[in-house]
Order: C-alpha cells, then sequence, then structure tokens
C-alpha cells in the first residue's frame, strides 16, 4: 500500500491576522485498503483557492472551520488506483475533493468521473471547474450582461476573474480588469481580451479605473474588496448590479470592505448580491457544460501558476493570497 504525504493544519492564523508557514506541518503514513464501496485515488494535481483562509479561522463562516490536525481541505484531480466500489474502475480520472495530500480514500459519492477528450485534466480544477463555475454564475446569474455595458472584475487574471472577463467579452459587452501590475494587465487586455485593465498597484489607481470606464460601470464582479471595491462604487452607473463574489483583500484583515451610505444603492437603483458557488450546484452540470464547450471552441483561455510536490503547497498558498500566482494555482502531486 502506498504511503500518503500531506498537510494538516497545525494551528490557527492570529484573528484577522496573516497566515504563515507555522500554521501547517506536514505528516507521511501508510494508507490500508480501500473498504468495500471506496476507491483509492492518487491525486495528480490540487487545487489552492482563496476560501481556505477562511476555514483556517475558528469563527464559523458560510462553511464549518477546518479542524486542527486534520488534512487540509481542497478540491484534487488524480487517477483511482484501487477500486471495491462498481461505478470506479481502476484508471478512471476523477475530480473531487481530496485534500492537501498525495492520496485519498473515498465512497465516491462526491466523486466525478473526467472523461472529455481534449481537456487538461487540471482545467477541472480551475476554468472548467469551481472557479469557473463562480465566473459563469456570478455574471450570468447575477450580473446578467448586455451588449455595449461595462463589466468590471477585479483579481482579473485569476482564476475567476480571467473567466469573468472572457465572458463578459463573449456576451457582448465591454469587459475592464483590475489586476496587479503591469504584466498581469497586459495578459488581459493582450491574451485575455479585455479591453482594457487597471492596475491596483498604481499612484493613479483611481484616475486609471475612471479613465478605463468613461461611460461608468454597468456590472461589477467583485472579488477582492477593500480600496478597489471602493473606488469602483464611485463609478457605478444607474441600475448598475454588483456580483459580491470575494473580499480577498480583507481575509487577513489588510483592508476593510465597507459600503459607504447606503442610500448610494437606493439612489442609483443597485442590485447587490453576495453569492456563494456551492449553493448551486443543480447549475453546475449546464456551467460545466458551456465552459468546456468554449474552451474546446478556442473561445476561452487560462494561465496557470503550478508549484511542485506537497510540500510546497502551504508557501504557494501563502504566496497567492498575496498576489504572486498568475492564474490558477496549483500543486503538481504526480
Ligand atoms: P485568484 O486566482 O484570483 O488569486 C487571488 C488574487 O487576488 C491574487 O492573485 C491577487 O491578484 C488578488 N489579490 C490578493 N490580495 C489583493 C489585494 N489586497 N488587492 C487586490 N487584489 C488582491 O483567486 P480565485 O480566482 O480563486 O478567487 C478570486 C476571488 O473569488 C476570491 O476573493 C475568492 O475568495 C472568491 N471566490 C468566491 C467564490 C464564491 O462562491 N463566492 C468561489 C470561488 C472564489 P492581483 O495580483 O491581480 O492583485
Amino acid at each position: 500500500m502506498p504511503v500518503n504525504k500531506g498537510i494538516v493544519l497545525a494551528s490557527r492564523p492570529p484573528a484577522a491576522g496573516k497566515a504563515s508557514l507555522a500554521n501547517f506541518a506536514i505528516f507521511e503514513k501508510e494508507l490500508g485498503e480501500p473498504g468495500p464501496g471506496q476507491v483509492l485515488v492518487r491525486h495528480e494535481f490540487l487545487s489552492l483557492d482563496p476560501y481556505m483562509r477562511g476555514r483556517m479561522d475558528e469563527a464559523r463562516s458560510y462553511a464549518a472551520s477546518q479542524e486542527i490536525g486534520q488534512p487540509m481541505i481542497g478540491g484534487t484531480v488524480g487517477e483511482v488506483v484501487a477500486s471495491k466500489n462498481p461505478h470506479f474502475a481502476v484508471g478512471d480520472k476523477v475530480v473531487g475533493m481530496g485534500g492537501w495530500q498525495t492520496f485519498s480514500i473515498d465512497d465516491g459519492a462526491a466523486l466525478r468521473k473526467l472523461d472529455t477528450p481534449g481537456v487538461p485534466i487540471q482545467a477541472w480544477l480551475g476554468a472548467l471547474g469551481m472557479p469557473g463555475v463562480t465566473a459563469w454564475y456570478g455574471l450570468n446569474r447575477i450580473i446578467a450582461p448586455k451588449a455595449g455595458e461595462s463589466i468590471v472584475v477585479s483579481a482579473a487574471t485569476g482564476a475567476v476573474g480571467s473567466v469573468v472577463g472572457q465572458l463578459a467579452k463573449a456576451a457582448g459587452a465591454r469587459a475592464v480588469g483590475i489586476a496587479g501590475g503591469a504584466a498581469k494587465c497586459a495578459y488581459a487586455v493582450e491574451e485575455l481580451g479585455f479591453d482594457a485593465c487597471v492596475d491596483h498597484y498604481s499612484d493613479n489607481f483611481d484616475a486609471d479605473l475612471k479613465a478605463a470606464v468613461p461611460k461608468g460601470i454597468d456590472g461589477l464582479f467583485e472579488n477582492v474588496g477593500g480600496k478597489c471595491f471602493a473606488a469602483c462604487l464611485r463609478r457605478l452607473n444607474d441600475f448598475s448590479r454588483i456580483a459580491l463574489c470575494g473580499a480577498i483583500a480583507s481575509y487577513e484583515g489588510k483592508e476593510t470592505t465597507s459600503l459607504p451610505d447606503l442610500r448610494l444603492v437606493l439612489v442609483k437603483r443597485i442590485k447587490l448580491q453576495g453569492f456563494i458557488v456551492s449553493d448551486h450546484l443543480d447549475l453546475w452540470p449546464q456551467a460545466l457544460r458551456e465552459l468546456a464547450g468554449l474552451y474546446l471552441a478556442g473561445k476561452l483561455k487560462w494561465r496557470e501558476t503550478i508549484a511542485e510536490g506537497i510540500e510546497a503547497a502551504p508557501k504557494a498558498f501563502l504566496d497567492m493570497l498575496e498576489g504572486g500566482n498568475f492564474g490558477k494555482q496549483l500543486v503538481r502531486l504526480a
């Protein structure tokens, strides 16, 4: 039987403070055989996602917090290497929530077989997985862009944001990104097809944003919060829609995310809706079909940052929270 190597949450970060490498610990232990109805999966890629930071805290959010001493939660893709479940055969490629470890034993209930030819397996953790569905839901079901409207998305080159911009363009809208640094902004425009992208590190960020949305903002896909959100709020048009997806600038207390006088929402007749993608599992098959179709038609692109080996996961995760990733952050495990 194989030896499983993984990362547990060793301790919680300080309240409203930064997580550090000391909050994680590595483990290694021999795995038993899968029991009746179970499969043994060898993970090929692990997804690192901002929501994991919230799970490290004690405070309960929309999901329970991560238990200390347990492998960190995480999406994985891999191959079935032993099966006592009639629905899975050795050699099947699967996506599931295997966690930060090289193998998992699973009852198969939440495992999905991957059998779409022409799709790299790790895409099911990114643009064709949870982040892609997040983009699809927030853009199509909350913002519902119309041709010619201006749609702004923050963390524009990341796993979610890069899909939002491309879907907005496909809907005939004007896509404007906000991203950290000249290289990310150039990529958003030149590779992903955004109409403009504003660098949030610029000293002229407010003025640059204003210039990038000369007719104001009709749809705001908010991933970051903090000063990016505040600047966008000032440019919202009447009847604009905000899909409040994330507030990563506030996850470690660096910035606060707040609304100014709520009369703004009233006076401009703004629709503001927070959402959690896992509340909409019924729509995942439709979203994944559409996203995979776009990719196979050459109309959906992405970029990846891949850390090598499970030991590299904690640092890659902490770096991602600071913008160290360029595109979907993954860890290669096999
Ligand atoms: P990304 O791939 O976009 O990685 C995170 C990015 O956030 C960084 O690369 C960085 O981009 C940006 N960032 C971090 N700190 C700041 C800051 N202080 N100011 C501005 N930008 C910052 O992650 P995902 O695409 O996976 O997630 C994007 C957002 O979507 C997150 O807020 C996440 O929590 C949320 N989310 C919500 C879901 C839901 O169901 N509501 C589901 C999935 C994700 P840059 O270098 O460009 O600044």
